[in-house]
């Protein structure tokens, strides 16, 4: 049977760790994080673990490589490099472990191949206008009256986007949102169907476009800069109790829904994944 990052990331850094002759405390302080982290992860209590606070643990212990191949990661370093050359990942040899940092590469990249290509009135006012998007993909969409069918439908080059919410319900706006933006993500590869919310390995692509489209490093950047700002100095800090207000703050000020704005802010490590399913629950 062969072991999975559970089994391998935790003795991995306590090893590493102890070589070097550090503490728990030396190591998380050496690494800006919290000694209770380094204590969760060395015990396999808690096996996710952003890149950027892996790439600074393995630094600090002088076993990157070994640390993010234990923890079925590609480096952070290996991440930025590839994202430069996505054709590479086409057609790659994939591994289990490292197939999801790639399919968000992927979707990384698609999503700023649109959003280069989209001239002018893709932002406003601070977030991104998904049917800017839809213009440039001569995608006309429709927003319909809420019934029981399906969220996205394909008519042609029109798509009907249905909200599952109240009609006029001002907090629907999100979901309409993304689902223009998802919509948005399958005419960029030429498919005119879509089987959301079935999330089979076709439509978690999608959805990771779609929220890369609505959420872009450096509208998510400022959006967490000014959220922390709100919410006090604390909140930065990925183990301080109101790092809710932070994920609730940024989501209200991009205009997407909540589940989005954490895997966001997961992705470019600007809250820690573990620490924001450690806050808030193992949400999707
Ligand atoms: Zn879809």
């Amino acid at each position: 049977m062969t072991s999975s990052p559970a089994d391998d990331l935790g003795p991995t850094l306590r090893r590493l760790r102890l070589r070097r002759g550090m503490t728990q405390r030396q190591l998380a302080d050496a690494a800006g994080t919290h000694v209770t982290h380094v204590s969760r992860v060395e015990s396999g209590e808690r096996v996710t673990v952003s890149r950027e606070l892996l790439e600074r643990l393995g630094d600090n212990i002088d076993g990157l490589a070994e640390l993010t191949a234990a923890a079925g990661r590609v480096p952070a370093r290996a991440e930025r490099a590839i994202s430069q050359f996505p054709d590479a990942l086409e057609n790659a040899v994939l591994e289990a472990r490292t197939l999801p940092a790639l399919r968000r590469l992927t979707a990384a990249a698609r999503a700023q191949y649109l959003l280069a290509r989209t001239p002018g009135g893709a932002v406003e006012g601070g977030r991104i206008e998904p049917k800017a998007l839809c213009r440039q993909l001569k995608l006309q969409p429709v927003v319909g009256l809420a019934d029981n069918g399906p969220p996205i439908t394909f008519e042609g080059r029109q798509v009907i986007v249905t909200d599952p919410g109240q009609h006029g319900d001002p907090a629907s706006l999100p979901r309409i949102r993304f689902l223009i933006a998802h919509a948005a993500a399958h005419a960029l590869d030429e498919q005119l169907s879509c089987l959301f919310p079935r999330m089979g390995s076709g439509e978690e692509l999608t959805c990771d476009v779609a929220a890369h489209l609505l959420c872009p490093p450096n509208l998510l950047e400022g959006a967490f800069r000014s959220a922390v700002l709100e919410a006090g100095p604390e909140a930065g800090d990925p183990w301080a109790s109101d790092v809710g207000a932070v994920v609730t703050a940024v989501a209200r000020q991009l205009g997407v829904p909540g589940w989005i704005a954490i895997r966001r802010l997961a992705d470019e490590a600007l809250l820690d994944d573990e620490a924001l399913y450690y806050t808030l629950g193992d949400r999707p």
